[in-house]
């Protein structure tokens, strides 16, 4: 990779003086921020940042303006999203890197493990101060919470998507992509884990879920969003209490394969078969993506204890979109060795039990597990 070209204008070292205190300021006298004057560098920069296009809505395109729902996702090529943001040049000197051009829903084990070596690599250059991703929103919540559990770095990486095509009236992605930049360049987005931004919001990548299957205001964390981005300035209110990036327990350098990890969704006649399918088919572990707290009709219990007999873990998880899983409420996992999620929604449990078993088959530990992350 080619290196960034050093800018050291007055407007970039305002702004880049402005976000050493975590928001920017570069429309207020130096007077009115003296933290700000006090802590700048004598000559500063602007970050570096690498823009990893992935596909997804930002990159898509509609037949007509009015066609806000309806459209081809993963036609634009990142360069040219980038170029269609001029205003990102003057946050940020960024670089485009074209990895995959696909639907978010196309993502698997192998697409999953080559973003994030490939984010590892870059991260470990030490002229790239940040990485963002483009990328769909259906899945970005899976992709956000396995980079922020495997990658080994503090530097800033953020996901972001748009819920509009460029082509729409209304678009999202422009302002969700100047808006990411501004947070990877960030140094207040340090040792934050992988966030995801868009609609003017900061989340964890662990917490992050997508809610809407059309709004710009589709992606929510149960707990709120970490921050805001309003006007080129970068807001934090929270941070994420969980262990993520240099805490974890994994290392994507050290992963080259994920088990096979089924989800396999509870609803009233739900098909027993859909359990023997997922064991037939090799899946480690079934996360059941039940009812409530986790409740087990009476005619899964046994089909759920036989997969568990041929070696499956059983993760019980609810589908109702937030709240903790209660360990032997609904059922006696102690008595049938089953694990439960605590508020991982079953997709997100389907990517930590797969890193939990890359080290440990064993069924405390990997208990231990969705109650630390
Ligand atoms: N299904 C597509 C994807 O996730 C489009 C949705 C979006 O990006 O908002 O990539």
């Amino acid at each position: 990779m080619k290196h960034f070209a050093r800018v050291t204008t007055l407007a970039a070292a305002l702004l880049s003086a402005s976000l050493i205190t975590g928001t920017a300021h570069a429309q207020l006298a130096p007077a009115a921020q003296p933290a700000a004057a006090a802590t700048a560098p004598a000559e500063a920069r602007k970050a570096n940042i690498v823009i990893i296009g992935t596909g997804g809505t930002i990159a898509g395109a509609g037949a007509s303006a009015t066609n806000t729902a309806a459209y081809q996702s993963a036609v634009v090529p990142v360069d040219k999203i980038i170029a269609s943001v001029p205003e990102i040049s003057k946050v940020a000197n960024v670089k485009g890197e074209q990895i995959f051009q696909i639907g978010s829903e196309s993502f698997n084990n192998e697409r999953l493990l080559k973003l994030a070596k490939r984010v590892s690599e870059l991260l470990k250059q030490p002229d790239v101060d940040g990485i963002v991703i483009t990328h769909g929103t259906d899945t970005i919540e899976e992709t956000a919470y396995f980079l922020n559990l495997t990658l080994k770095s503090d530097k800033p990486v953020v996901v972001v998507g748009s819920m509009r095509p460029g082509t729409a009236l209304g678009a999202d992605g422009a302002l969700n992509l100047y808006d990411a930049v501004l947070v990877a360049s960030n140094p207040a987005s340090k040792g934050k884990g992988t966030l995801a931004v868009l609609n003017d919001e900061i989340h964890t990548g662990r917490d992050v879920t997508k809610s809407n299957t059309f709004k710009t205001e589709t992606f929510r964390s149960p707990f709120g969003p970490l921050g805001y981005v309003v006007e080129g300035r970068t807001l934090f209110y929270r941070l994420p209490a969980r262990p993520h990036t240099l805490q974890t327990q994994w290392d994507i350098d050290k992963i080259d394969k994920l088990p096979e990890v089924a989800v396999v969704y509870a609803y009233g006649n739900a098909n027993p078969a859909a359990v023997e399918a997922a064991v037939k088919s090799g899946a480690k572990a079934i996360i059941y993506a039940a009812t409530g707290n986790g409740s087990v009709g009476d005619y899964m219990v046994e089909p759920l204890k036989a997969a568990r007999a041929k070696g499956v873990h059983i993760v019980r998880a609810s589908r109702t979109g937030s709240g903790v899983v209660v360990r032997n409420a609904e059922q006696p996992d102690d008595k049938y060795d089953w694990i439960v999620t605590d508020d991982q929604l079953p997709q997100k449990a389907r990517i930590l039990m797969a890193l939990a078993l890359t080290q440990t088959n064993d069924t405390k530990a990997l208990q231990q597990v969705f109650w630390k992350y």
